[in-house]
């Protein structure tokens, strides 16, 4: 499952580099239009919101455990990082931010959307743009192959700031930081796109698949049904009693086969969103 899931995010991170892009400038047009008292437009960035909205509900979110470029980038980053402590600096374990201080910093994302979307209501985000601070500008100038900063010193900067987090952090950004992952993880989500955790059935004292998950669920406690997952898979790979499901993966009994229909899935409506390039 890890190496299909690492040919996965590489086509993705080819194909589809800008989608978390258009679907967070999809959110600002709609601020936009409400501080302008417009109509709202359909344009490509609203379809692209409410096209990956619409499969994070029916499917959970694939689309960040799975596709989004971004979330690939943390994913590199953290292992590159892993790579170089464990075997270069011989280091015992890779340097953490204490897990007794994620659920309070996975809050942040929820301010910075807030901030985001007040900024584009109350109509001063397009004054702030001129400062040129935006990390994902400098990120998309990266995917087309621009090695430039183009102007944006601040978004270098943080973008910078972003990748140090991401080596000492799991998922770095999509937990703390991502206005497009809070408003996944607000959204609601279809009960049969979560996977199932048979609990009668699990070894006594096992915690193996919180241990691993890289938001730092702790599945004994929160569940599935809860908007950090980021639909990974993570968990399933770890767990000695193949004791975590769902009904697709019961349904065909190949846990490779959900995934790439779902990636199928949504490299079609990419196509159709005129997300892929
Ligand atoms: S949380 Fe944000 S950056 Fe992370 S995978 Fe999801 S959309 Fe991408
Ligand atoms: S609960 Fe499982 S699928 Fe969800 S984020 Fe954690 S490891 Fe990934
Ligand atoms: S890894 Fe498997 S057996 Fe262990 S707690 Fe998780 S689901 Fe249960």
């Amino acid at each position: 499952m890890a190496l299909l899931r690492a040919a996965v995010q590489a086509v993705f991170f080819v194909v589809m580099p800008g989608a978390f892009m258009a679907a967070f400038s999809g959110v600002k047009s709609i601020f936009l239009a409400v501080s302008e008292g417009s109509v709202l437009e359909l344009n490509s960035f609203v379809a692209a919101l409410l096209g990956l909205s619409g499969f994070t509900v029916l499917f959970g979110r694939f689309f960040c455990g799975f596709a989004c470029a971004f979330g690939t980038l943390g994913d590199f980053v953290y292992w590159l990082s892993g790579l170089v402590q464990t075997k270069l600096l011989r280091r015992k374990k890779q340097v953490q931010i204490p897990e007794r201080f994620v659920p309070v910093l996975q809050m942040i994302k929820y301010l910075v959307l807030a901030v985001i979307v007040t900024a584009c209501a109350v109509g001063i985000y397009a004054n702030l743009n001129q400062y040129n601070w935006n990390p994902w500008s400098v990120f998309s100038f990266l995917t087309s192959l621009r090695f430039t900063l183009n102007g944006y010193i601040i978004g270098g900067i943080l973008l910078a700031a972003i990748i140090v987090g991401m080596a000492c952090k799991e998922r770095f950004f999509c937990q703390f930081l991502c206005p497009m992952g809070a408003i996944f993880a607000l959204l609601p989500q279809f009960p049969f796109s979560a996977l199932q955790r048979d609990e009668e059935n699990c070894i006594k004292g096992c915690r193996a698949c919180s241990m691993k998950c890289p938001v730092g669920i702790k599945l004994e406690k929160d569940g599935f049904r809860n908007g950090e997952c980021i639909g990974c898979e993570k968990c399933t790979g770890v767990c000695p009693k193949a004791n975590i499901t769902r009904w697709d993966r019961k349904l065909v009994r190949n846990e490779m086969l959900p995934v790439i229909v779902k990636a199928v899935l949504l490299l079609g409506l990419g196509v159709l969103l005129r997300l892929v390039r």
